[in-house]
């Protein structure tokens, strides 16, 4: 098996393997592999496990949280473990941990060309054991859900080296109680209120859930994902896709609209102000002159005489929030909506990419973000209150997300130590503010290492507890 030893020669040698999307820096660890397969990923989770050696699971390291980033230890990357291949059922592949978002599209395109795999979660560079580990959403979420509602089995190797296969329906809990012949008895944490339904803060707890959703979402506490069977989907007749530039008061109104119409939604995504200015400044892109806010849409139908109706009614819309089409982007074919996605892409990618120039400026310096989410009906109010804490930290910053779930992502860009410690404050209010409207501090990039101290904001200790202990329980099977 690949592998490689000693502090300083990994930092020197794979220096990537430190660090993720987040700009988290101080990433370190003793030693790494690299398995091909389950017995060699077994064999080395087996010997951190024998030697005590904490292990941090590493795969396309696209996260914002810091989760794939080592602080001392172990790391084992899934770069290797790939194969993607069909099973007995037709909408059903098995992949290995280390595949892509974007290979599963083209092996669908090449094997499966009626078929395709829902979960979007912007980055198409994720793995799938990433995107499994942290419940990843995204834009088309609003219409498939999360990623948990696609995942049909998982093999897992356990903290202690141990491997179980979890499939769904085969195992669910009873009132918080499950009985397994390798886990034993699992007792869930109770909960003094329901996790809300877009959530992927803390470990996944539905008193009378499928066991395999307690390892969605997981962020690698409880094993390494070694493969995943995933549901797939059949493709509509046609998606079409939209970008409208409009002003803040008309985006509320053409939410509301389209939420309220009959129109079968896929993406209902927002860019907000000052977003596109920062834009201006920090790309080649131009935009219509109108507004300075953009709702996104993707609209799945079924048939012409859909595509039709569908198109007359946001005509009809549009009109009545006087917005012309000349400040409208339409997507028909694959390329132009192609051309859309990476428009919304555009904004979180260039963020990325300045704070990753600060942060070797400044190694304080990392992704300061919001993941919070509300009920998507408080979104409004929600947005206020946001947007008077971040005007007041005077530092540049740019919002945009998933609106038709209430869930905002606030980024903050800060260029020296008073700006950032001033940034962490605002997204703690920020993130105090959604739990207090019922809601999530992350909602679909998980925790990690930023943002486990918001994990205190939405739970008490005996809560926080109870989690800890149902870990542990599983890490000694
Ligand atoms: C520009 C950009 C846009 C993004 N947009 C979205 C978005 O819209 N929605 C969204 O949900 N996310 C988004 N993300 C975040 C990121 O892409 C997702 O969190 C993704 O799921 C991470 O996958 P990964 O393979 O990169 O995981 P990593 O970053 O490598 O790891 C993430 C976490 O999962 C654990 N992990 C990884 N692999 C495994 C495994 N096989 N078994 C167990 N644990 C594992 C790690 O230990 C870590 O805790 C975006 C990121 C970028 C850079």
């Amino acid at each position: 098996m690949k592998s490689a030893r000693g502090t300083h020669f990994i930092k020197d040698q794979y220096p990537d393997l430190l660090k993720d999307e987040s700009s988290l820096s101080g990433g370190n660890c003793q030693t790494a592999a690299w398995p091909v397969n389950i017995a060699e990923s077994v064999e080395y989770v087996q010997e951190c496990s024998e030697d005590n050696v904490p292990l941090t699971i590493s795969g396309a390291r696209t996260g914002i949280a810091g989760g794939a980033v080592p602080m001392g230890g172990a790391v084992l990357s899934t770069d290797q473990l790939k194969g993607i291949v069909p099973t007995s059922v037709a909408n059903i592949i098995r992949v290995q941990a280390g595949e892509t978002l974007d290979s599963i599209q083209d092996y669908c395109k090449a094997e499966k060309p009626d078929l395709f795999y829902p979960p979007d979660p912007t980055e198409t560079t994720a793995s799938i054991g990433g995107t499994v580990a942290t419940d990843a959403s995204g834009a088309a979420s609003y219409r498939f859900g999360s990623t948990r509602n696609w995942v049909n089995r998982l093999k897992i190797v356990l903290p202690s080296g141990t491997v179980i296969t979890v499939k769904r329906g085969e195992y669910k809990f009873n009132k918080g109680k499950l009985k397994h012949p390798c886990l034993g008895l699992l007792d869930l944490p109770r909960l003094n209120k329901p996790q809300p339904v877009k959530n992927a803060a803390g470990l996944h707890v539905v008193p009378d859930m499928d066991l395999i959703d307690l390892f969605i979402g997981s962020e690698g506490k409880l094993g390494l994902i070694l493969e995943a069977d995933l549901i797939l989907a059949r493709k509509p007749h046609s998606v079409t896709s939209f970008a409208v530039f409009c002003t803040e008061d008309q985006f509320w109104e053409l939410r509301e609209d389209l939420i309220n119409s009959d129109l079968p939604l896929r993406e209902l995504e927002v860019i907000a102000a000052p977003s596109l200015s920062f834009l201006s400044r920090n790309t080649e892109k131009t935009f219509p002159d109108h507004g300075n806010w953009v709702l996104f849409t993707s609209i799945d139908v079924s048939s012409e005489e859909e595509l039709d109706i569908t198109l007359e009614t946001l005509e009809m819309l549009l009109e009545e929030q006087g917005i012309s089409s000349d400040n409208t982007w339409g997507g028909f074919d694959d390329l132009e909506i192609k051309r859309l996605k990476e428009f919304r892409h555009l904004l979180p990618e260039t963020v990325n990419r300045i704070i990753s120039g600060l942060s070797s400026e400044n190694n304080r310096i990392h992704k300061i973000s919001t993941d919070t989410a509300v009920d998507p009906d408080l979104l409004r109010q929600y947005y206020g209150t946001m947007k008077s804490i971040l005007e007041q930290t005077g530092v540049e910053h740019v919002v945009f997300g998933h609106s038709g779930q209430g869930h905002l992502h606030a980024n903050l860009i800060p260029k020296n130590t008073d700006q950032l410690e001033r940034s962490e404050k605002a997204v703690e209010l920020i993130a105090a503010e959604a739990v207090k409207l019922g809601g999530t501090v992350s909602a679909e990039h998980g925790t990690g290492k930023l943002k486990a101290p918001l994990l205190r904001l939405m739970y008490s200790r005996q809560e926080l507890d109870e989690m800890d202990r149902l870990v542990k329980e599983i890490s000694s099977c």
